[in-house]
């Protein structure tokens, strides 16, 4: 089975961005406040929404599963205050739900939490709870960052964020590392702000000892891990000048990368440098970049061919990359993989 850890829900219908618009525009006129109520979206219009766009490419591309979560650049956590993220991701995860419904053998879902800059962490668990517990869902997107590129909340070290981290292992599932839209004129969003943010959660976690405290949590570093691979001898000689065991013992149990890099040399240094065993298979598609590459006459996010063209890899490593690795990191992801598998079976007689 091909599964896609990282698929964010870009072509949701305009009801979507009309009750957002909505609610950002509240904030100045609280007379026109939306409610949950208010969304507008038919399940036609969902299902026409992914029909021709990621589910199309994902049959394409012979990919079975995404692992979904909400449009990542519009969760803005510094908008409005910590009621106001609140409402926005209920909906916002509601609407993964349903395409998780409507498309239960291609789409898992997991949660946008709502954040606010410097509302303490522990207060988006209720909302965490709700999705794995009331929704099926997997796991969660952690903006390390949820004042959006001003980075004026506490490093994920910090024991205000410990709270947070308990629950996530009493669920038994991991978070992604992933900021949201960048409202620093330096910092493009998807090209330095995401970077950024992959590479500092990576740099942060090796500063600490938090994987002593916390020797069950798992976090899943976005885009290939940042700048983390490229400048492995760099992180692991930081992490001997501090006095740090080696990067295998002191984060490899707990700290994982997927594929969203864009380029076969860019997957080929992942590959050689992170060992199989912490590498997801993902794509990030439909959005991030989405051209296709002049020098090979495909899309650059159409990561699955650059694994494929790894002639080192086993056929144990590719499975560990494209299902095993998502097994183990995302434990309630099996259930449901079950679930599908019983499904195509009785399909398929
Ligand atoms: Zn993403």
């Amino acid at each position: 089975m091909i599964i896609d850890c990282h698929g964010h829900y870009t072509t949701a219908p305009p009801g979507l961005k009309e009750f957002r618009d909505l609610q950002i525009r509240a904030l100045t006129d609280p007379a026109i406040n939306p409610s949950k109520a208010s969304v507008r979206i038919s399940d036609d219009e969902i299902r026409d929404s992914l029909e021709g766009a990621q589910l199309r490419l994902m049959r394409d591309r012979g990919i079975d599963v995404t692992i979904f979560s909400p449009i990542a650049g519009q969760m803005a956590h510094h908008i409005g205050n910590a009621v106001t993220s609140q409402l926005w991701s209920e909906v916002a995860n509601d609407l993964i739900y349903r395409v998780t419904q409507l498309y239960p053998d291609n789409y898992i879902g997991v949660c946008q939490l709502p954040q606010s800059p410097l509302v303490p962490p522990k207060s988006v668990i209720p909302e965490l709870e709700r999705c794995i517990v009331e929704l099926g869902f997997i796991g969660c997107n952690l903006n390390p960052d949820p004042s959006g590129g001003h980075w004026k909340d506490r490093p994920l070290y910090d024991r205000i964020w410990y709270p947070l981290y308990e629950k996530l292992v009493e669920l038994d599932v991991p978070a992604m590392i992933h900021v949201s839209g960048s409202c620093n004129d330096c910092f493009h969003h998807t090209g330095a702000h995401y970077i950024n943010g992959d590479t500092t959660a990576f740099m942060q976690f090796i500063q600490s000892d938090l994987f002593k405290d916390f020797p069950t949590l798992k976090f899943i570093i976005p885009h290939g891990g940042g700048a983390a691979p490229y400048h492995w001898g760099r992180y692991r000689g930081l992490a001997q000048d501090m006095g740090k065991p080696p990067l295998a013992e002191h984060l490899l149990k707990n700290v994982f990368f997927d594929t969203c890099v864009y380029h076969l040399p860019g997957i080929k240094l992942l590959l050689e440098v992170v060992p199989t065993e912490n590498i997801l298979f993902a794509t990030e598609m439909v959005g991030a970049v989405k051209g296709i590459d002049p020098e090979t006459g495909y899309h650059y996010d159409d990561t699955k061919r650059y694994i494929d063209q790894v002639d080192s890899l086993t056929e144990t490593q590719r499975a560990l990359i494209f299902e095993d690795n998502a097994r183990r990191v995302y434990p309630r992801i099996n259930p449901i993989l079950d679930r599908i598998v019983a499904r195509k079976e009785i399909a398929h007689g």
